[in-house]
């Protein structure tokens, strides 16, 4: 049994979904459900993936059953021992665990092979001599019904012959395929003699040489099902029509379970692609770092763009399950990942773009220890002291030498609280030959440590800060939307065409509190009044770099309330 992580706990939404499990087991149909996540390693995982891992490990634990992740590996030429490693560790960083259920078709490869066999003899399937063109040509249409292979018809002993040297690697590939023997024409082009092995010599991450025949999607998944007793396969609504198929194959072989198909709506995601065909160009083109690249919709991505397991999971339970295709708004992950990050992350000094400030009445070199909340959502988490001293880094886009009319921040003259800290009054502006403001010179009032007067003033902004004597130098990488239209390619250009062009920018220079410099990889913290951020692993000992997982402006909850 899989333990539900935090998040899942608790009454779940009953989608139709866990609407057909409880049937299924009130009926006495099931004991316990057995699902299983089925990832073809040829990409990394995705947040549709997401979805599905929710969905699949979700299920299995409410209801006390398991679930297994299982490869589907049966195209060697697009498979690849780091997709394998990547997933097992993706699915294990959503916060799932499969115990001793990881399985591979390809150890099924023996018994497949025998089933169709099976086929065969029973006069189910035959080796077809034409090559993907002509059956491609005799397949048919969605109105018009397909022409019977010159094969078809072929001795049993014959065709087994045959496959058994198509095994032997007797033949090139694309030379025969097997197929079912089904019908022509059926208005299901899946039950026009699907094709149920390939010949393929290529070597498999697993089985290496030993086979040059691999079973087809179709011929494998129902059967693993079968033998691993898994008795709710859910999978995306493409494969409806293939149900009939999924169906025919377990009745017509001896298999030891009879698995049932339940098909559920994919993920799409505005302003991303969820397609591995897609995610792979990106990588290849060289569009993004890589795989995990942080503005990728994979797991690695999102897990190296500092978005929580925790909220990736709130973000499936939100969403649900249902039967017809829709596209979600990408701002639902957004909220989902920054009410955790809200609760869970950490508030740090950081200046993005520093513009120096000289307390002109400070006493000399004095630094004090100013007593900075850790996080004001979590009493927990406590104060830590951030050093003070004469001289201090700000945000250059707070301060205004003209300010406008609703600009309260900095400017000559005006007061405002620096956090956690003292009131500053900015007394003089110092500028290079260029005109560029340089540095300001403010003073202080002693009587506000803390950041509150005995007399009740109150500056209308507060402002964050960085000792220069303390601050650690580090590079940024802001990030946006992959894509700046919500529907990529919806116009019918090219789908690269709506790459944003914005996505990543980077920022060298920024200044941060000097506890940021010993952050581990991964560790996610809130820049005050900047947003969430997460540090790289590209960080150097000396030279943190960190990314901007999002910034604090919540439009999804202006989008709602709106809406
Ligand atoms: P392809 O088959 O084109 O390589 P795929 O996205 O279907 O891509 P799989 O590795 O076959 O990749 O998917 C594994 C499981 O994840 C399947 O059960 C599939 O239905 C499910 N899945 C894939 N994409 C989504 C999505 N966008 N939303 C929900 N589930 C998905
Ligand atoms: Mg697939």
């Amino acid at each position: 049994m899989t333990t539900p992580p935090a998040g899942l706990e608790g009454p779940e939404r009953r989608d139709f979904i866990r609407e057909i499990v409880a049937a299924d087991v009130a009926a006495g149909r099931v004991d316990a459900p057995v699902t299983r996540f089925p990832p073809e390693p040829n990409g990394y995982l995705h947040i549709g993936h997401a979805k599905s891992i929710c969905l699949n490990f979700g299920v299995a634990a409410e209801f006390g059953g398991r679930c297994h992740l299982r490869f589907d590996d049966t195209n060697p030429e697009k498979e690849e021992q780091e997709f394998l490693d990547a997933i097992e560790a993706d699915v294990r960083w959503l916060g799932f665990d499969w115990g001793e259920h990881l399985y591979h078709a390809s150890d099924y490869f023996e018994q497949l092979y025998g089933w169709a066999g099976h086929l065969i003899e029973a006069g189910l399937a035959y080796v077809d001599d034409q090559s993907a063109d002509q059956i491609r040509e005799t397949r048919g249409t969605l109105t018009g019904p397909g022409r019977d292979s010159p094969w078809r018809d072929r001795p049993a002993a014959e065709s087994l012959d045959l496959f058994a040297r198509m095994r032997a690697g007797e033949f090139p590939n694309g030379a025969r395929v097997l197929r079912a023997r089904i019908d022509m024409a059926s208005p299901n082009l899946n039950l026009r003699d699907p094709i149920l092995y390939r010949i393929v010599h290529a070597s498999h991450p697993r089985t290496g040489d030993a086979w040059c025949v691999y079973p087809t999607y179709d011929f494998a998944h129902g059967q693993s099902d079968a033998i691993e007793g898994v008795t709710h396969s859910i999978c995306t609504l493409e494969f409806e029509n293939h149900r009939p198929l999924y169906d025919w194959l377990i009745e017509h072989l001896p298999v030891p379970h009879v698995p049932r198909q339940v098909e559920f709506a994919r993920l799409n995601l505005t302003h991303t692609v969820l397609s591995k065909r897609v995610l792979l160009r990106l990588v290849q083109e060289g569009r993004v770092r890589g795989w995990d690249d942080p503005r990728m919709p994979t797991i690695s991505g999102l897990r190296r763009r500092g978005f929580p397991a925790e909220g990736i999971r709130d973000f499936a339970a939100m969403i649900g399950v249902a039967k017809t295709d829709s596209v979600i708004e990408v701002g639902q992950l957004e909220f989902a990942v920054r009410a955790v990050l809200n609760r869970t992350a950490p508030r740090r000094f950081g200046v993005l773009d520093p513009l120096k400030v000289v307390i002109t009445n400070w006493p000399g070199d004095r630094i004090e220890a100013m007593e900075v909340v850790n996080n004001p959502e979590d009493p927990a988490a406590g104060e830590r002291p951030v050093a003070f001293g004469r001289e201090l880094w700000i945000e250059r886009e707070d301060f205004l030498e003209e300010p406008p009319p609703k600009f309260f921040r900095l400017a000559p003259g005006r007061e405002v609280r620096l956090r956690n800290a003292y009131f500053i009054t900015c007394d003089e502006v110092v500028k290079d030959e260029s005109g560029t403001v340089v540095e300001l010179r403010c003073t202080y009032d002693p009587a506000t440590r803390g950041g509150d007067a005995p007399d009740g003033r109150r500056p209308k902004a507060t402002l964050h800060w960085v000792s220069t004597a303390h601050a650690v130098p580090a590079e940024i990488r802001l990030y946006d939307h992959l894509f700046a239209q919500p529907f990529p390619g919806a116009g019918g250009t090219d789908l690269f065409g709506d790459l944003n062009h914005a996505s990543e920018t980077i920022v060298h220079g920024a200044m941060l509190e000097p506890a940021l410099a010993d952050a581990p990889v991964g560790a996610t913290v809130q820049f005050e009044r900047l947003g969430y951020f997460v540090k790289d692993p590209d960080s150097g000992p000396d030279a943190p770099v960190f990314n901007r997982t999002l910034t604090l402006r919540d439009t999804w909850a202006r989008v709602r309330a709106s809406g």
